[in-house]
């Protein structure tokens, strides 16, 4: 069980990269996306995407992060906040495999230092900088327990047949 907390979104400038932070997520297995900003427009979006293609991913708008990673704890999860400045993945990822209930932690602009004290794991994706999408599919990609790509969504109203050439979509609803 996968849940992505997203910091420090910015209404303003954010609203594609947490978008595809969500659907990234959503794609390779997460459960849910916990956004510690108010944005109904990013949880909308992404549930709009997850109703059309199945799964039952969801979007928590306006997170207090601090209790979300508290509560977490509580429950037994562990936390793995995504850095450039952490532990390199190839060194941490076969401990985090091994976790059956992760909170994966983005940041947008720079995180509260609190953050690297709470995290049980502060983890880079290579340590130079880049970008939170490609930081949470490394991660997930590589802590994966089953092949992440093969992953089935169930209750689609669209599902693609994948073929060489060519685009195929069935609309399961219309095709019942
Ligand atoms: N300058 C920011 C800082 O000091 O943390 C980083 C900004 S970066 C665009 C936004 C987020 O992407 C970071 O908070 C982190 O979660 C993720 N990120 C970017 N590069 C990363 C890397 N090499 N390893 C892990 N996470 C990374």
């Amino acid at each position: 069980k996968i849940v992505i907390l997203r910091l420090g979104h910015r209404p303003e400038r954010d609203k594609r990269i947490t978008t595809h932070v969500g659907l990234t997520a959503r794609a390779l297995g997460a459960e849910g996306m916990l956004l510690a900003s108010n944005d109904k427009g990013i949880k909308n979006a992404i549930e709009d995407v997850a109703e059309r293609w199945g799964g039952d991913f969801y979007v928590e708008n306006d997170v207090n992060w601090k209790s979300e990673i508290e509560k977490w704890k509580e429950e037994g999860g562990k936390v793995c906040h995504l850095s450039m400045y952490g532990i390199n993945l190839p060194d941490a990822a076969g401990e985090i495999k091994l976790c059956d209930k992760l909170m994966i932690v983005v940041g947008a602009e720079k995180v509260p230092t609190e953050i690297y004290n709470l995290a049980d794991w502060n983890v880079a994706i290579g340590n130079q900088p880049h970008s939170e999408v490609a930081a949470v599919a490394l991660t997930m990609d590589r802590i994966a327990q089953e092949e992440p790509l093969k992953r089935e969504f169930g209750n689609a109203e669209l599902t693609i047949v994948p073929m060489e050439r060519g685009k195929r979509v069935i609309n399961n609803v219309k095709e019942e």
